[in-house]
């Protein structure tokens, strides 16, 4: 059967974004879930197409009202999947990806346990995502850490997936992670 979720998961800083910045350039029938935060906007980051930026309150009113498929606090901040975003996409006919916690893969598979695909993209040591996510100086250093720490617990996780990618050489990385994305799209 073929799938229609693909879930990208990996500490932050693994390569979630540019993977799925590839993937999707890749396929013209694969749409981004954009997810809801209560984190800062970074630089460069567009409201509507890399999260929907909402404050506390508003966030706290989407759980209430029952709109979020999953959600949950992470480094301090709420993050959660539209259920409205998901039945967009999927009434369209078309493919989603999606950059979600290891928490969030897991819900997610648990709510399509038949069309979504769990594909986790590790990084190669623990030394190499700290440089990753020092040199992308989008956090501060105390953010770092609590993402270094995060990132351990969620490496136990590997096993639930259903592939696995190291990323080392990033050529590599995007060609594997188009190669699953190939075996399993509906085309
Ligand atoms: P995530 O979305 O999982 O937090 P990113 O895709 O933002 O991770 O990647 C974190 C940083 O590491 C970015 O600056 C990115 O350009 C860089 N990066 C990703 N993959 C590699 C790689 N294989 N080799 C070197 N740098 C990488
Ligand atoms: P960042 O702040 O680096 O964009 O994301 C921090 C973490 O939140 C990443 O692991 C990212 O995958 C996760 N995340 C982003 N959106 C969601 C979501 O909708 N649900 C869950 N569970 N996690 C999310």
């Amino acid at each position: 059967m073929p799938k229609q979720l693909f879930v990208l998961s990996a500490p932050s800083g693994g390569g979630k974004t540019t993977v799925a910045r590839h993937l999707l350039a890749t396929f013209p029938n694969l749409r981004f879930s954009v997810s809801a935060t209560t984190r800062m906007q970074r630089p460069g980051e567009i409201h509507g197409k890399d999260y929907f930026f909402l404050s506390k309150d508003e966030f706290s009113i989407r759980i209430n009202q029952g709109d979020l498929l999953e959600y949950e606090v992470i480094f301090g901040n709420y993050y959660g999947t539209l259920r409205s975003e998901v039945r967009r996409i999927l009434e369209s006919g078309e493919s989603m990806i999606f950059d979600v916690d290891v928490k969030g893969a897991l819900s997610l598979r648990r709510a399509f346990p038949d069309e979504s695909l769990l594909m986790f993209i590790a990084p190669p040591s623990m030394d190499a995502l700290e440089k990753r996510l020092r040199s992308r100086q989008t956090e501060s250093a105390e953010q770092i850490a609590l993402r270094l720490e995060r990132a351990a617990m969620e490496m136990q996780s590997v096993d639930f997936f259903d592939e696995v990618i190291i990323n080392d050489i990033l050529t590599q990385t995007l060609d594997r992670a188009e190669e699953v994305v190939r075996m399993h799209i509906d085309t």
